[in-house]
């Protein structure tokens, strides 16, 4: 007999994402795992059991002490795990929006003070408890929208102290907002002003004074980089992620997004965990992706918000045999903060199925942020979970705006409605 001390009956289905290898692709994308009228146990943490709900007297024993929930015929998925996002930074950018909606060009924005170095500016400007404040606001509304786990990237210092100091708050951050934090080191988001035709020089900079110190003191479980014209060449950005792997980095590469510029070639090259965004990747870069193992993150929000003109690739991606994953790419410039609007911009605009947005946004977003062990509800899988108030798995993808009634953690309630 199995002992746990929390008990989810009651649910119209329950998609364990159990059966494949991490990271799905293809035909495995599309196999959810559902049981219906299920059940799931979790013992310390960890769910023990997942199973038809008639069966669970048989096989499960609640311990003294222990809680029955009931999902009132809604649904279970694994927490989301949202796969890339900037959501450390200070201030926002809503004034620049009228000028981005009557045409400014970036540089336009950038003089009238707007655009990435006004969130440098202001996240420079800002004190550790502002940041905490903003931040922990963010991740805990993500947090409400059924996501476990967050993928968290520096990137609005560029400077060192300052790279180091917004990874140290990640870290701080991850301890009370009650979802699981992957701090991502992206220095190299952008050259900074005071490098300005000095690239090179700022990735010295980077793998000589902050790369170390982000491996000694275990910051960052990922290196990333911008690499696009006007930010980082695919020679800067090799040298970088190359210094981070020699340290013990996984690496992530910023590819393809306003041009096809080599980045997921290099993704590839280096087999990286994962190329993300991806919107001017073609074929070739498909076949080298899914050759290398590198699993494709989408941001559909983003490719929406900032590229009307192009639509995140979701169909080809599948198609062609990359694992994908997704993400809300939440940042000043794309403000999303809801995997479930993420998973209905996959299905409506990057042609995914609700089955394959599903596995993008909890397996195989997991394996993009290098923990294998969640985004599944399978005995010894960490039990983070939601329940939606939905007739099936497939409504989510499907509705636009859909909420969580409940959200677990490690077996802990992380948020009711
Ligand atoms: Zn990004």
């Amino acid at each position: 007999m199995i002992r746990a001390d929390l008990v989810v009956t009651d649910a119209r289905e329950v998609a364990t994402l159990a059966r494949g290898a991490v990271p799905r692709a293809g035909e495995a994308m599309r196999e959810l795992s559902v049981v219906h009228d299920g059940a799931v146990a979790v013992a310390d943490g960890t769910v023990v059991w997942t199973g038809p709900a008639r069966r669970r007297a048989g096989s499960v024993r609640l311990r003294s002490g222990g809680s029955v929930v009931s999902a009132e015929g809604g649904v279970v998925v694994p927490g989301f795990v949202d796969a890339h996002t900037h959501a450390i930074f200070a201030g926002d950018r809503a004034f620049e929006l009228p000028l981005k909606v009557a045409g400014a060009s970036y540089a336009e924005i950038a003089r009238r003070g707007g655009g990435l170095f006004a969130t440098v500016r202001a996240t420079r400007a800002a004190s550790d408890g502002e940041l905490l404040a903003q931040t922990s606001d963010r991740l805990r509304r993500m947090l409400r929208y059924g996501s476990t786990t967050i993928e968290v990237k520096s990137g609005y210092a560029l400077e060192v102290a300052g790279e180091l100091r917004l990874l140290r708050l990640i870290r701080r951050l991850g301890r009370s907002v009650g979802a699981t934090l992957v701090p991502t080191f992206l220095g190299a988001h952008a050259v900074p002003l005071e490098f300005q035709g000095r690239a090179d020089e700022y990735i010295d900079l980077l793998i000589r004074s902050a790369l170390p110190a982000v491996a000694r003191e275990k910051l960052a479980r990922f290196c990333d980089v911008f690499c696009e014209p006007g930010f980082f060449t695919v020679r800067q950005s090799e040298r970088l992620l190359r210094a981070a792997l020699a340290l013990g980095l996984g690496v992530k590469v910023h590819a393809d997004e306003f041009v096809l510029s080599g980045g997921a070639r290099l993704a590839a090259r280096l087999r990286a965990t994962s190329a993300d965004h991806l919107l001017c990747a073609g074929a070739l870069d498909r076949r080298r992706l899914a050759a290398a193992g590198v699993t494709a993150v989408l941001l559909p929000v983003t490719a929406f918000a900032a590229s009307p003109r192009r639509r995140s690739p979701g169909r080809e991606m599948v198609d062609a045999g990359v694992p994908v994953a997704l993400g809300t790419d939440c940042s000043p410039n794309s403000w999303a903060e809801s995997m479930p609007l993420v998973l209905a911009k996959a299905v409506h605009g990057g042609r995914l199925t609700p089955a394959e947005a599903l596995t993008a946004a909890t397996v195989n977003a997991a394996h993009a942020v290098g923990r294998d062990d969640a985004g599944r509800l399978t005995a010894g899988a960490p039990a983070d979970f939601s329940v939606f108030p939905l007739p099936s798995t497939e409504q989510l993808g499907y509705r636009f705006d859909v909420h969580p009634s409940l959200v677990y953690r490690q077996g802990i309630r992380v948020f009711s409605r």
